[in-house]
């Protein structure tokens, strides 16, 4: 069930239809937009009466959702949800396409300066890179844990770029919200539930990936669990899913992106890094990517990927990465949309090495 307030509705009456809502024992959802703020009913088992808020002061229509995902579609918030962040000219969704790039893993410190320093020259506004690292093989390189973390906010803090990084866990999602800007929720975790739910009481945005054989229903879904918890603040990242072909590691969905623009406000990126899981094949996806209509990208990049902990085949080097960002820019511009630089003297023109800044 969905309540749309006229457009003239004051703060009062979208409260008391709030109120009444949750005084039924339901939970209220005020999704304000553009043209008029709507109302998500969540908690009910059966059909609300209509009846009970059509007469209220300000409410234009009751209107029944038809569809399993109610807070993520487009008739609850008809308008593109835009996600910003507090100082920083960053955005994700809306007219500027969102930026990630960094290694798969964070391994040192060294390591993760000397890339951090290359994207953010070449027009990225997020760093990306695994403190906690979900791997196939127990045996394999895990994660720095907390110390990744710090490292991370080591990078914000000296080249102005916002952290995104993975939580595996509830202990890990504790930390990576202390830390990140964005939380991460890993393909293989997109219907792990209770993480859902736990990161959709977080207050950081939640990027979260698509499980690596889900519908778009079920992932749709997934992002219904976090909104149900009050966190509005979701990204969808097309990552690739399992098919038969072994050319790739996985198969890049190109087409989820506009089928998720259809039905939802929540902005769609996608990740060409795991998408193909081989370097040669980044670039052309990316291309694709963004001429597609996703409102972002996530790369991963290493200054040494053959002796990268992990995901080294699928990284870019640094140069690649710039001639990719040029590229991006051109198509992006076609689209009518930009690359914002997170700060002018980071842009590849210039020769500037910023100053570092100052500690949260
Ligand atoms: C990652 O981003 O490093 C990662 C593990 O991605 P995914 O969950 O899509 O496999
Ligand atoms: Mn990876």
């Amino acid at each position: 069930m969905l309540i749309v307030m006229r457009a003239q509705a004051t703060e009062d009456d979208i409260r008391a239809v709030c109120r009444k809502v949750e005084a039924l024992g339901y939970r209220a959802h005020a999704m304000p937009g553009a043209q008029r703020t709507a109302i998500g009913i969540t908690g009910n088992q059966g059909e609300v009466e209509a009846g009970t808020f059509d007469d209220m002061a300000g409410v234009q229509e009751v209107i029944r959702v038809s569809k399993p995902y109610k807070l993520v579609s487009r008739d609850v918030k008809p308008d593109n949800t835009v996600i910003t962040f507090h100082g920083s000219p960053a955005t994700i969704g809306g007219q500027n396409l969102a930026i990630i790039a960094g290694p798969c893993a964070i391994e040192s410190r060294e390591q993760v300066f000397a890339i951090a320093e290359r994207v953010a020259r070449a027009g990225a506004q997020f760093f990306r890179g695994g403190a906690y690292k979900p791997r196939t093989s127990p045996y394999t390189f895990q994660g720095l844990g907390e110390e990744g973390l710090r490292i991370l906010a080591e990078v914000r803090d000296r080249f102005g770029l916002l952290i995104v990084t993975e939580a595996v866990d509830y202990e890990s999602l504790e930390l990576v919200e202390r830390y990140a800007d964005v939380i991460q929720i890993g393909a293989r975790n997109m219907q792990n539930f209770s993480l859902l739910k736990r990161a959709g009481r977080a207050r950081k945005p939640v990027l979260l990936k698509r499980g690596i054989s889900a519908t778009l229903e079920e992932f749709l879904m997934a992002a219904e669990y976090v909104m149900s918890e009050g966190n509005y603040n979701v990204i969808l990242c097309e990552r690739g899913v399992r098919t038969f072909v072994d050319h790739t590691r996985n198969t890049l969905d190109l087409s989820v992106i506009p089928a998720v623009q259809r039905v939802s406000h929540l902005p769609i990126i996608a990740d060409p890094s795991h998408g193909t899981g081989k370097r040669e094949k980044v670039t052309p996806l990316a291309r694709a990517c963004v001429a597609a209509g996703a409102d972002g990208l996530i790369i991963e990049v290493h200054n040494d990927p053959d002796r990268a902990l992990s995901d080294g085949m699928q990284s870019l080097f640094p140069d690649q990465f710039d001639a990719l960002m040029v590229q991006v820019k051109q198509i992006a511009a076609v689209l009518e949309r930009e690359v914002l630089p997170i700060k002018p003297e980071l842009s590849p023109a210039s020769t500037n090495v910023p100053e570092p800044a100052r500690a949260r």
